[in-house]
């Protein structure tokens, strides 16, 4: 099977690499030329990858982005073939994803949303969690990629249904991050530290698989990104959106909006966004104690 992907970041290129690895015949394309993925043809446009491709795989990073690799000048709409798969592992608003799709099915093209969650360690081993929005017999011929790159595949309904379930995820992780990080600071200003107070979250209900991930990395403060803040605020402010079209109040995550937007201008974005904690502690004039 032929296939084109298109974005080399952090995400793309291991899964594009993982593809090669499982046998597929894979043409790549960045925008920025010099990322490569070993064993894979470099494509010097998304047209040139999709020319030919039976199945056209994107990661890059917004819906922007999503729209000029697909209709913008050289892009993938100007080669694909009638039959071919769009598959969009990249976090975008649910609403523009449901567009493109109704666009490209008009020249008889199938669309699937597969955003991903796991970071850059996951995408790495193979065994990313991809949720889905698409055909079940579509999502059914490529099964097989979505095993070399991971390891857990839900379909959440029709295409766009992934985007959804991925926002509602990150909604629920910069909630959650955003309480830990709430509590380390209050807890450092009161005279407890972090290392004693770990022990006491993990033996409670309070425990959480978003505080075993990040708490390592807060204890020897590592913000060095595994999921960049700009990112996560991408997410948050899609959330937000979604949102909105449908009237929905989300005031916890309004605010959270705020607490990213300010460390973003405090110069965090390129850092993961555990660095959050950063601003409380400058509010508060404490620093959260890790190991000595
Ligand atoms: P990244 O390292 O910032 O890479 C972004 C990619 O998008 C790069 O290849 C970039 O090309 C490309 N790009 C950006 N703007 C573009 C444009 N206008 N036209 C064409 N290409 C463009 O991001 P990432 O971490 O791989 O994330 C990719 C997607 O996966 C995002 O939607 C993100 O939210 C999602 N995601 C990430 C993680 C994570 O842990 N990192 C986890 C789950 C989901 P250049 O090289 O030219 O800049």
């Amino acid at each position: 099977m032929r296939v084109a992907f298109l974005g080399l970041g952090i995400m793309g290129r291991p899964m594009a690499a993982n593809l090669v690895k499982a046998g597929y015949e894979v043409a790549v394309w960045n925008r920025t030329p010099g990322k490569v993925v070993e064993g894979a043809r470099a494509a010097q446009s998304p047209a040139d990858a999709a020319n030919g491709a039976e199945v056209i795989w994107m990661c890059v990073s917004d819906t922007k982005a999503v729209e000029t690799v697909l209709f913008g000048p050289q892009g993938v709409e100007s080669t694909i073939a009638s039959g071919a798969i769009v598959v969009d592992s990249s976090t975008i608003s649910p609403t523009a994803e449901r567009q493109f799709a109704d666009r490209l099915r008009a020249k008889g093209v199938d669309y699937v949303d597969a955003p991903v969650t796991g970071s850059k360690v996951a995408a790495e081993a193979g065994s990313l969690i991809f949720m889905v929005g698409g055909d079940e017999a579509v999502l059914a011929k490529i099964d097989p990629l979505f095993k070399a790159m991971g390891k857990q595949i839900f379909r959440m309904g029709e295409t766009s249904k992934g985007q959804a379930a991925k926002l509602v995820m990150n909604l629920q992780i910069a909630l959650i991050y955003e309480g830990f990080a709430e509590a380390l600071t209050l807890a450092a200003k009161l005279g407890v530290n972090l290392e004693s107070l770990l022990p006491l979250i993990q033996a409670s209900m309070v425990r959480s698989g978003v505080v075993e991930y990040k708490a390592p990395f807060v204890l020897k403060r590592d913000f060095t990104p595994n999921f960049p803040l700009r990112l996560m605020l991408k997410d948050i402010r899609l959330a937000r959106d979604a949102a909105k079209e449908a009237r929905v109040k989300l005031p916890g995550l309004e605010t959270v909006e705020e607490v990213y937007e300010m460390a973003a201008e405090d110069g965090h974005e390129d850092l993961d966004y555990a660095a959050t904690l950063t601003l409380l502690e400058k509010w508060a004039g404490v620093e959260v104690k890790g190991a000595a």
